[in-house]
């Protein structure tokens, strides 16, 4: 599947820094010529641009209708590398930023009967836009929100207000691990489980849900998921337009191979999780090591992160 990316850059100053929980700052971002923002949709993400060029991603989670600014909220990492470090720390109101998007690989489908919504810390950014899409929309919808503690649960007390019981609050100093078992367990006909959150909640959500139809999880991870990658062989990238052939040898990325060759491929995190560098397949096999594709979008073997993703195949034809 190809995703459609309208994105943008653009220069943006910080309009206003809140902090809103314990650890989470949220930062309102308008443009530095006083435009409107672009449109966005629920689950969409931008790309900021921080100090000594470092890029970061973080899901938008204002409203939609608003574009007078666009909202995001940071949760501080404590083994940052600079990212969450320097927005808690450095960025202030008043600062210029740079800005890449927005670029949605999680949207929110309203063709189904309901949906399972399971959001863990800091995941629930995109979920918060997703839970009043689907209220908007008429949408049989129920949340599970999990977090370290109730005072580190960003928007939980809003959404609770908003939504009542469609909202069940499980800090895990209160009420330990997300239920999963239980929410799980039953197939719910024409339901879809949307998660986001920390990567054991979401490898623990793909493995409850294997008995349900293919298709039903949806998710976004935030961080690359942890694979054995194993032995790097080398092989053959044909150029869909022109019959060009690339060599990607074993100690290079499909990505650095292609640039080589003079290929201006779009990137931005360089480690199969922020979705910048899709490229379409359109032949060959590749060996997908990216975060961001679903298992049945990896069985469809149409796009492909050279970032960080191969060929199983000796040849891949791709859609440059
Ligand atoms: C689509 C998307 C949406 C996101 N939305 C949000 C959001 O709404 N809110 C939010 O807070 N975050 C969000 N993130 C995560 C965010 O982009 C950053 O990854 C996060 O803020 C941490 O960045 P950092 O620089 O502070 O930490 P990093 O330095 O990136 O550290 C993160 C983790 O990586 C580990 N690490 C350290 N060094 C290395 C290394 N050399 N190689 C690999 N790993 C290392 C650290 O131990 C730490 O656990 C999103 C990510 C994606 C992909």
């Amino acid at each position: 599947m190809i995703r459609t990316h309208d994105e943008v850059e653009l220069d943006t100053v910080v309009r206003s820094k809140e902090v809103l929980t314990d650890g989470v700052v949220s930062l309102l971002l308008v443009r530095a010529d006083g435009e409107s923002m672009p449109a966005w949709t629920p689950g969409a993400h931008i790309d900021i641009e921080l100090a000594d060029g470092i890029v970061r991603q973080y899901s938008l989670c204002g409203e939609p209708d608003d574009l007078s600014s666009w909202r995001i909220a940071i949760l501080r990492e404590p083994e940052s590398r600079g990212g969450s470090r320097f927005i808690h720390d450095e960025l202030s109101a008043g600062d210029r930023v740079r800005v890449k998007g927005p670029r949605n690989h999680f949207v929110l489908e309203t063709s189904c009967q309901s949906i399972l919504f399971i959001a863990g810390g800091i995941g629930i950014t995109p979920i918060r836009t997703m839970v009043e899409e689907a209220s908007r929309v008429g949408l049989d919808w129920n949340l599970v929100y999990g977090g370290r503690s109730r005072s580190s649960m960003a928007f939980a007390d809003e959404l609770v207000e908003r939504h009542g019981e469609r909202v069940r609050l499980l800090p895990h100093d209160e009420a330990g691990l997300l239920p999963l078992a239980e929410l799980l367990s039953d197939v719910v006909p024409d339901r879809l489980v949307y998660c986001c959150g920390p990567e054991a909640l979401i490898s623990a959500v793909e493995d409850g849900v294997r008995h349900w139809p293919a298709g039903t999880l949806r998710m976004e991870r935030f961080s690359p998921r942890q694979e054995e990658i194993g032995e790097q062989t080398s092989f053959e990238i044909e150029i869909g337009s022109t019959g060009q052939i690339v060599t990607v040898d074993e100690d290079t990325s499909a990505l650095d191979a292609l640039r080589e060759a003079g290929f201006d491929i779009d990137v931005s995190c360089t480690e199969g999780v922020c979705g910048t560098c899709e490229t379409g397949v359109l032949s060959g096999i590749p060996l997908h090591l990216d975060s961001v594709l679903t298992d049945d979008e990896r069985e469809a073997n149409d796009t492909m992160f050279p970032c960080v993703s191969r060929a199983k195949s000796e040849r891949l034809t791709l859609n440059l």
